[in-house]
């Protein structure tokens, strides 16, 4: 078999973190940018892939290429137990209670979309309430108002302290019996802000209302235990978490799920199509998984979340927590520079304006260092506006960066602010 369904993830080891071997499984760390080693620093867009991962594209096309759950050969079979066996492995990183809880689709964006379009159109009318905050990226604010603008609801923002840490008194004074909806990143791409989701699904359903909780900064870099969240739904995206771009995650309670219509249409998800009586759809999760999903994309996720899991999440976001520490330190010392988003709970994203020098030209500039780092307004216009600036520097984390990679940006930062200042 071309991959096994694997329902536990693999024991996690207690050696010390061993950058250098994580290193070795990047083929793209080893290539220069300008004539200079990639330091790449734009983990929170898209992180890296290993081999691994790589591979599983190959192996799919050489060997067993073919249609999922529709065929009786031997490679269908193949590829359809390959690509359930990622469902079963989401099941398991995530701690939902069932696979068919797991939702394929092209990632957070269409997650999110899915939820908006199955369950908010058919839920939400005028009068009724979606609180999200000051800290979503735009995946999370745009489907809310396309709905809002149709079916006449009210979308309230949870604001956000100096920190850039959401303000839980103003949460609890906005959550009403008009709430039918909360919906929250988990961690900021903006800011890194880690917010207490927990606590928010507790208060959210102390009010009747759902709590969505977009995981696309999360999954990569902290345990995501669904149950204990008491997430109704939870969304990531495979190229955030070592796998390939064009896949995510949709999980939701089953009942949830089962109650929700379908919101595309298509081969796959139904059960009988007729032009007399109409069509009747399949069960979760086929029912919203209409055409020819992206297989080889799921299954190489699958590889994905196994890689990670050798390594071991907590400790891939420990060693974050280091860089960040180090990076944060070492950034501090850079004059007339500010760090946007000193929340106490941080995950690896490290976002700053310098005095001085525009955003976009540190970016061009340190690139030709051979350092990638993000610069723009990372998909969260308003909160950059509400700090009163329309972008910002962005280094970000992953498993695979060193404390010295670290010490080269910030030399290169200093070089290039001396260049434009
Ligand atoms: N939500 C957050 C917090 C993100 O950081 C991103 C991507 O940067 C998204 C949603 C959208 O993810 P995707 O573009 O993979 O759908």
């Amino acid at each position: 078999m071309p991959h096994t369904v694997i329902e536990k993830p693999l024991a996690r080891s207690s050696a010390p973190y061993d950058v250098a071997a994580v290193r070795e499984d990047f083929p793209v760390l080893r290539r220069e940018v300008h004539g200079k080693p990639l330091i790449y620093l734009d983990n929170a867009a898209t992180s890296q892939t290993p081999r691994q991962v790589i591979e599983v594209f190959s192996d799919y096309y050489s060997r067993y290429n073919a249609n999922i759950h529709r065929g009786l050969h031997t490679l269908a079979d193949e590829a359809t137990a390959a690509f359930e066996g990622t469902r079963h492995r989401v099941k398991a990183f995530l701690n939902a209670e069932d696979a068919r809880q797991v939702i394929f689709t092209r990632g957070t964006t269409e997650a999110i979309n899915l939820v908006v379009q199955s369950w908010g159109r058919s839920q939400l009318a005028a009068g009724d309430e979606v609180l999200i905050s000051m800290l979503e990226h735009h995946s999370n604010i745009v489907p809310w108002q396309l709905l809002a603008a149709e079916r006449g609801f009210t979308i309230k923002v949870i604001p956000v302290d100096e920190q850039g840490a959401l303000d839980m008194v103003a949460y609890r004074e906005l959550l009403g019996e008009r709430t039918r909806l909360v919906a929250v990143n988990h961690v900021s791409n903006a800011f890194g802000t880690i917010n207490p989701v927990k606590e928010m699904a507790a208060l959210a359903h102390q009010h009747g209302a759902l709590m969505l909780v977009d995981g696309a900064q999360a999954a990569p870099h902290q345990l995501v235990d669904v149950q204990a969240i008491d997430a109704d739904f939870y969304a990531f995206s495979g190229h955030k978490v070592y796998g390939p771009t064009g896949v995510g995650v949709l999980y939701g309670k089953q009942a949830l799920l089962e109650a929700m219509p379908p919101w595309q249409g298509g081969g796959e998800m139904i059960k009988a199509v007729s032009f007399d009586s109409g069509t009747t759809f399949a069960d979760i999760p086929h029912k919203f998984e209409a055409g020819t999903p992206a297989i080889a994309e799921v299954i190489a996720l699958g590889r994905a979340l196994e890689w990670v899991e050798s390594i071991g999440v907590e400790s891939i976001g420990a060693w974050e927590h280091r860089l960040l520490e180090h990076a944060t330190q070492a950034v501090s010392q850079v004059e007339g520079l500010r760090i946007l988003g000193t929340a106490p709970h941080k995950a690896g994203v490290l976002s700053f304006i310098v005095d001085g020098a525009h955003s976009q030209d540190i970016g061009l500039l340190i690139d030709q260092l051979g350092v990638a780092i993000r610069t723009g307004h990372h998909c969260a216009q308003p909160l950059l506006h509400h700090f009163g600036v329309d972008a910002t520097c962005r280094a970000s984390f992953a498993a695979y960066n060193t404390l010295e990679e670290v010490d080269a940006f910030v030399a290169a930062l200093n070089r290039v602010i001396g260049m434009v200042r």
